[in-house]
């Protein structure tokens, strides 16, 4: 969910914060399990951050001044919870670099996804680009696609030949679903955006004109849970994962989605994402969104914190 800080501290409006106390941000285990966060965002190392960066959930001040400093802390965080691995995609400038930039400064640690929009305000990387790039390795998977923010569904013909090089790379495709930041569509970046493109319905074309798709509902469509659980019981092919839901949204609500979704049967089909965004604390407050959820067993957590984001992206070594 790639937008400006100043938006979201509007959408979270400070009700959120009386949901996570002082106490709950306990210290990270002393033998933490192996986490793969699913998604991650990078800005690029000059980008400079000219606002006091505050956490809207704990109203905690952060000293990060530019893209550069975002970066150390947010591996400094991953450390700390043992998120041995993550995938990024840039969201601001050149989104192709920063992705790239994080994974140069720690390659085993990320794998460089391509954020992607297709707006006039960002239109699509030229397609040569990203055959490269998915060619030589560089890049390996097709996301954060902000379709939504442009105000078009994925099954757009627009991203047609995008889709068709993912099939042909055999490259994950990981997708904006869901809602969006309070005021987006006002904002000048996205003014066609809607919210009802979040649907994750709006999937079905692009899954049946490209088959051979694997495809991440990212922020698992939230608030159109049913029809998430519809895609996912119709299209093997497609998981969700839990990015900005983890520790934005109050805890129970939260936990209530996590429930569904896994008493409708799908525990191995939902993958851990942070949506940390600016906020590099947002990792450790994801991992405990998860974490405190007693009705998961250790196989569930275990599934949802690791193993489901290594089958679905073909991870290895993670
Ligand atoms: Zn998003």
């Amino acid at each position: 969910m790639p937008i400006g800080r100043r938006d979201f501290l509007k959408m979270s409006g400070g009700a959120v914060a009386a949901t996570v106390t002082p106490s709950a941000l306990a210290a990270a285990p002393a033998k933490p399990r192996r986490i793969i966060d699913v998604h991650m965002h990078a800005y690029p190392a000059t980008t400079v951050f000219a606002d006091p960066i505050v956490n809207p959930i704990t109203g905690a001040k952060s000293p990060i001044r530019n893209g550069a400093e975002h970066m150390e802390a947010c591996i400094a965080e991953m450390k700390r919870w043992n998120v041995v691995k993550g995938i990024v995609s840039g969201g601001d400038g050149d989104r192709l670099k920063a992705a790239t930039d994080w994974h140069d400064r720690d390659p085993a640690r990320f794998v460089a996804g391509a954020g992607v929009r297709g707006s006039d305000d960002t239109p699509l990387p030229p397609l040569e680009t990203l055959r490269k790039a998915f060619a030589d390795g560089s890049i390996k998977v097709l996301g954060e696609v902000t379709s939504q923010y442009a105000g078009l569904p994925l099954g757009d013909p627009k991203y047609d030949p995008y889709l068709s090089l993912a099939e042909e790379f055999d490259i994950p495709v990981a997708l904006h679903t869901g809602s969006m930041p309070g005021g987006t569509t006002f904002d000048p970046c996205c003014r066609t955006a809607r919210a009802r493109l979040g649907n994750p319905e709006y999937v079905e074309e692009a899954l049946n004109k490209h088959p051979k798709l694997r495809l991440n509902l990212m922020h698992g469509g939230w608030p159109y849970l049913g029809q998430t659980i519809a895609i996912l019981m119709l299209y093997p092919n497609v998981n969700i994962d839990t990015g900005a839901l983890a520790w934005l949204l109050p805890r129970p609500a939260f936990h209530d989605i996590l429930r569904q979704l896994v008493d409708a049967g799908f525990s191995k089909r939902i993958m851990f994402g942070s949506d940390h965004m600016f906020w590099p604390d947002g990792i450790g407050l994801a991992v405990q969104g998860v974490e405190s959820a007693a009705f998961l067993t250790e196989q569930q957590k275990q599934d949802i914190f690791h193993d489901n984001a290594v089958r679905f992206y073909k991870l290895a070594e993670a």
